[in-house]
């Protein structure tokens, strides 16, 4: 029996604002424990909740990149709830009348083709503190308590872990092409839980969804989707479908690459929601509305303008466009008018080679835009071969010294006169008067020993497309 995977994802995404989302409290972290708090986020009796504003543009410019609705009155509910990280006993949520509804993206498949996947809604909520647990005792730390939170719900419209990744990179590069989260994954700051299913394929019905909770990268992401998809299809095929696949939360086991039932999952009416009595209704003024339209260029636009203004390969510009750093580097290198394809090539496969063996991201780059243009330059203008390049951006990497002292320090100028050349020529050709023989008779492989001769003769700095054309001319 053939099965279709059923995925819908909700996202957490935690919103840079300078204030927690109800309270002037600041969101940053590295302050002592339990400092950065106030009588509202500590959830003291009679404290008084207020609105970010902040926070409330940043989902709204959410809304807009996904072509969303967006409501203009909304509602901030209580989720009731005991836990040692919730002060309060509830999260203020939202429920029946979320701010933003109704939107989609689109994912790129493998093929190039392009999928719709719809986004059911965004929400603003706040996060909870952190339990820290060291041995024996536990400890409640409540400095990330109300930090603002747009939490994104997708329709159940992924059909694979595969698909489930690509939407999840999309949504990733939009909050970050938006600049309202930095969507750091290790520190939490993109957080994602996945609703699995599946049923045999022509089927309408939805059967059993299992809840997958806190997945921090996309590799854990694809890899417990894997896991939970293979579980329910093997007990599906050995009929324990209905002992073995309940509706329960589950975590994935990042060692042992296993999910494991955590418990029950709730229903929304486990909750209790009711609306927040301290909160009057959320109303959005038109001038807001008009105000929050201006966004940024989004990554699938950028896409679109990097085939067009640079003729670059639409896989290239996906992959640049993926990620803003990644596509300000190559903008920024492009206005020292190199060839495109150069850019393209310098950046995605060189560059990125080595800030990947390093461990670095781009924004951690030893060499700067500016600087790797300059190399390129430096092979456009034949100072350097490409070879030659490569072994200069190795030791750029290393070494924080200009391109030109680079090429000087490692004494890889290229040899581009034609009359050093020709010497060269000459000399390899006097030196080797029987093969020169031969080549004349007919035996025309020997052109590559030539070349070879001479590339080694200059120490591998001649121009070698001079000593071809060179060689060329002398030997016919
Ligand atoms: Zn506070
Ligand atoms: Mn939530």
């Amino acid at each position: 029996m053939e099965f279709e995977v059923i995925i819908g994802l909700e996202v957490h995404v935690q919103l840079n604002t300078r204030t927690k989302m109800f309270c002037s409290c600041p969101t940053s972290f590295a302050q002592r424990q339990n400092s950065n708090t106030c009588p509202v986020c500590l959830g003291l009796p009679g404290a008084l909740p207020v609105i970010n504003e902040e926070a409330v543009k940043k989902a709204m410019m959410f809304g807009w990149a996904i072509e969303a609705t967006i409501n203009q009155k909304s509602l901030f509910n209580r989720k009731n709830y005991f836990y040692p990280d919730l002060p309060k006993g509830y999260q203020i949520s939202q429920f029946e009348v979320p701010i933003v509804e109704k939107g989609h993206l689109f994912i790129d498949l493998e093929d190039g083709s392009k999928r719709k996947i719809g986004i059911t809604r965004a929400h603003l909520e706040e996060d909870a503190g952190k339990n820290i647990h060291e041995g024996r005792i536990s400890k409640v730390d409540l400095n990330r308590a109300g930090t603002p939170l747009l939490e994104i719900v997708s329709e159940p419209d992924l059909r694979s872990s595969q698909e489930a990744v690509q939407y999840l990179k999309k949504l990733h590069a939009i909050v970050r092409y938006l600049d309202i989260s930095d969507a750091n994954m290790q520190e939490g700051s993109f957080r994602c839980d996945a609703n699995v299913s599946i049923r045999p394929k022509g089927d309408e019905e939805l059967y059993t969804r299992v809840e997958i909770k806190n997945l921090n990268s996309f590799r854990f992401i694809q890899r417990a989707i894997d896991y939970e998809v293979e579980r329910q299809i093997e007990a599906w095929e050995d009929g324990s479908y209905e002992e073995e696949v309940i509706q329960e939360t589950r975590l994935f086991d990042t060692q042992k690459g296993i999910t494991r039932s955590m418990r029950g999952k709730e229903e929304s009416a486990d909750y209790r929601y009711f609306p927040d009595p301290d909160l009057p209704p959320l109303i959005i003024p038109q001038s807001f509305f008009e105000e929050t339209k201006a966004i940024p260029e989004l990554p699938d636009q950028k896409r679109e303008r990097f085939i067009q203004e640079y003729g670059i390969r639409p896989y290239d510009a996906a992959l640049i466009a993926s990620s803003r750093e990644m596509a300000d580097f190559f903008e920024e290198m492009m206005a020292h008018g190199i060839t495109p394809q150069n850019g393209v090539t310098w950046l995605t496969v060189e560059l990125a080679a080595r800030l990947n063996k390093a461990g670095l991201e781009i924004q951690e780059s030893p060499v700067q835009s500016e600087t790797l243009a300059k190399l390129i330059q430096r092979i456009e203008d034949k100072t350097i071969s490409n070879k030659a390049a490569k072994d200069v951006l190795d030791y750029l990497m290393e070494h924080q010294v200009d391109v030109d002292e680079a090429i000087e320090d490692l004494g890889l100028k290229q040899i581009s006169d034609p009359t050093a050349i020709e010497g060269l020529v000459d000399q390899v050709l006097e030196a080797n008067q029987d093969k020169v023989a031969q080549y004349k008779g007919g035996k025309e492989k020997l052109f590559g020993f030539f070349v070879g001769q001479v590339m080694k003769a200059s120490q591998g700095k001649a121009d070698p497309k001079l000593v071809n054309e060179i060689l060329r001319k002398k030997l016919s």
